[in-house]
């Protein structure tokens, strides 16, 4: 049977999955109106339709040295770069108190291969962090290509690395370092940075020891919808696999600006429509999240096209250095969110309740 818009929305609309090729269809072939209609439909599934959740979280990049060498990035300085850092764990409490002033509660720690950064390193400065703080934020240590590097770099397995982390008060290790999930594509352009299967079975150990991980993707460098398929494929069989071991599922859009890749920023409009295929093909994952810091207006527009929640980041340098634009003002964020007709939800991380704001969003200048 020939594939249609047709056989596609029987599919979905009983709940049944859609096939690789329909996948390959409905991106060559659907109007933007069936995109949405389809994403909405498993939206639907699992959330209000007219409810969106947020956070408020900043990446703290505690190094920008780095030995991997993607040639998509704009961020990292080899060993004995004038402008290389490291940075000390008072700086980084200092970035943490800001942000849960202004009502935040979640962190993410990500910085790069840096060869003098050991695993006691690591566990130091993440159970100091909870030490510190205890429950009354979040964070997530790492992303699964750092630790990856750090249990090679100190010749301990990475479910040893694992369990020393855990051991520390990490609770997520999160799914950054993905980019696609495709071998031709990371040996294009990071072949440093572990194949899929390492990849994978990094994650894998994360799961089986209990802690919280994620999907995410970057699309927009040069791969083909072939391999953006691979990528989605991969993410769907692991939370098959793992019986719905992924939280939820972040994609968002390279920066060409100041790396060695350069090229041009996709159109808006084909991030929407990745998104909403994203949500129609991973129809085990709960959450899709749409990306604020790469995309602005345009990723908040995104739940219009299947995704459910957002953050609204404070900083990143990694992005930031390629080109992207933060936006922090709150208000206007969520202004967005209205516009495209959802109430918003803050979606809290940390296990402690969220303490009365100093000043309530409704009041701020
Ligand atoms: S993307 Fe990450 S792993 Fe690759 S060079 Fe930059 S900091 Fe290193």
């Amino acid at each position: 049977m020939s594939i249609t818009i047709n056989s596609i929305s029987l599919k979905v609309n009983s709940a049944q999955r859609i096939t690789r090729e329909d996948a390959a269809w409905l991106w060559n072939n659907a109007a933007d109106e069936d995109l949405q209609r389809l994403a909405g439909t498993v939206r639907k599934r699992y959330h209000e339709s007219d409810v969106a959740t947020y956070l408020l979280m900043r990446i703290i990049n505690y190094t920008n040295i780095c030995v991997a060498k993607c040639d998509y990035c704009s961020f990292y300085r080899l060993p004995n770069a004038k402008d290389g850092y490291v940075r000390s764990k008072e700086y980084m409490f200092q970035k943490i108190d800001e942000l849960i002033a202004e009502g935040g509660d979640l962190f993410g720690f990500n910085g790069g291969f840096n060869p003098q950064l050991k695993l006691d390193y690591y566990v130091d400065l993440f159970s100091s962090i909870r030490e510190k703080y205890g429950d009354s934020i979040e964070f997530y240590a790492m992303t699964i290509v750092e630790l990856l590097y750090v249990a090679r770099l100190c010749k301990v397995s990475v479910a040893e690395a694992v369990s020393a982390l855990k051991n520390a008060g990490v609770r997520w290790i999160t799914g950054g370092g993905a980019e696609i999930l495709s071998d031709p594509f990371r040996k294009r352009h990071s072949p440093l940075k572990y194949t899929v299967k390492e990849y994978i079975d990094t994650q894998r150990e994360i799961v089986k020891q209990g802690l919280n991980t994620t999907a995410t993707m970057v699309i927009g460098f040069d791969e083909s919808l072939d391999e953006r398929l691979d990528h989605l494929d991969v993410v769907r069989d692991f939370q098959d696999e793992t019986n719905g071991g992924l939280f939820s599922f972040l994609c968002w859009t390279y920066k060409p600006y100041n790396n060695e890749l350069g090229g041009s920023e996709i159109p808006k409009e084909e991030y929407l429509r990745h998104i909403a295929l994203s949500r129609i093909y991973l129809d085990n994952i709960k959450h899709i999240r749409a990306s604020v810091l790469t995309q602005n207006a345009n990723g908040v527009k995104a739940l219009s096209w299947g995704a459910d929640d957002f953050d609204i980041p404070w900083e990143d340098e990694v992005t930031q250095k390629a080109g992207a634009v933060i936006e922090q003002d709150i208000e206007k964020v969520l202004g967005y969110a209205a516009e495209e007709g959802f109430r918003t939800v803050y979606r809290r991380v940390a296990r402690a309740p969220r303490p009365p704001l100093k000043q309530p969003l409704e009041s701020r200048a």
